[in-house]
């Protein structure tokens, strides 16, 4: 925590700048979220310390609420700081962003920064919360390097397009299907793989089988319809959920119906593995796992969906608090997505 230790008056001039990159940077990107207009606060707050005594310090969750409700409006009154402002969701905002900030402090010739700090209270007040804009040194460009070629407008360029990491988490299947898909996932050519296959394929054969037999004896309608009807319609309403799961060989990745998930966190995707012949994996691998990121533009959690319309033969990551509009691509291979709107 160097950061924190006074600042030789050479850099404070650095860290002007760079608290007007962030500031300038948040006006234009930055959005109309809490986040980014708090973020806006600290930063006129640090630069007007920074002037006067050289260096910025910690600023608690209450003050920085009195001048984001003077400057924006709201009440100061209602929840609690710590509910106001999730430190969580509002440090891993931070973070989604970071490198795209650095990158535009790069372009602007600096060397180094701003960094976010969440601390707690000096006065021990539990639950409350400091923030601090603190200055890191970046990667200088090597000697004779012009700070504003190529390899920065790189980062840059890099750092916008590919600004989504996801993240692999567990999915619970739904209670009848959890000794089929394990977290480990499954072998096509294993017990489960067959499993997999009868579950999928039961729903065509039954529905043959109720055809074929009116075919055979048209009188089976009249002497039990009720069961006719509902094995019918059953069976045909079990291969429509089970529909999309038989493109999983070759689009390798599909959402998992609801069926397959746990009513608790329904859900999750399935992925398929395909193996080289006489490799360990040959027959394909099956999987059932929940990607997931954070919207860089809300902090909201960004799940995949199809893409419908949009976007179409497309699996693609959507903010589950804007679904329509921070939409991002999704890469199974690297785990990684851009902006798609
Ligand atoms: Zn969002």
């Amino acid at each position: 925590m160097s950061e924190n230790s006074p600042i030789p008056p050479q850099s404070s001039t650095d860290h002007l700048s760079c608290l007007d990159v962030l500031t300038q940077w948040l006006s234009a990107r930055g959005g109309e979220t809490r986040y980014s207009r708090v973020l806006s606060v600290l930063a006129e707050m640090s630069a007007n310390e920074l002037r006067r005594d050289g260096t910025t310090s910690p600023v608690d969750v209450d003050t920085l609420r009195a001048i984001y409700v003077e400057q924006f409006g709201g009440v100061l009154q209602g929840d609690s700081p710590g509910r106001w402002l999730r430190r969580e969701k509002f440090v891993a905002w931070w973070m989604a962003h970071r490198a795209e900030i650095s990158a535009e402090c790069a372009n602007a010739g600096l060397a180094c920064g701003p960094d976010l700090r969440a601390m707690p209270s000096a006065g021990g007040r539990g639950n409350v919360t400091r923030y601090q804009l603190a200055f890191v040194a970046m990667d200088v460009p090597e000697e004779g390097t012009d700070p504003d070629t190529d390899v920065n407008d790189n980062a840059a360029e890099r750092g916008s397009r590919e600004s989504l990491t996801y993240r692999i988490e567990p999915v619970m299947a739904a209670w009848w299907l959890r000794g089929l898909f394990v977290s480990q996932g499954f072998a096509m050519r294993s017990w489960r793989g067959v499993c997999l296959l009868l579950l999928l394929t039961a729903p065509v054969l039954i529905t043959w089988f109720i055809l074929a037999g009116l075919v055979v004896s048209p009188s089976t309608l009249t002497r039990h319809p009720a069961l006719t009807i509902t094995g019918l319609l059953g069976s045909i309403l079990w291969l429509i959920s089970t529909w999309p799961m038989y493109s999983l060989p070759t689009r390798r990745l599909v959402i998992a119906p609801q069926w397959v998930l746990s009513l608790n966190a329904p859900y999750g995707v399935l992925r398929f593995i395909r193996g080289e012949v006489g490799q360990p994996l040959a027959g394909g691998w099956v999987h059932l796992e929940g990607p997931q990121a954070t919207c860089p533009i809300c902090a909201g959690r960004v799940i995949l969906d199809e893409g419908g319309t949009a976007f179409p033969d497309r699996i693609i990551g959507r903010c589950e608090d804007s679904p329509l509009e921070h939409v991002f691509s999704y890469d199974p291979v690297f785990r990684s997505g851009g902006p798609l709107r």
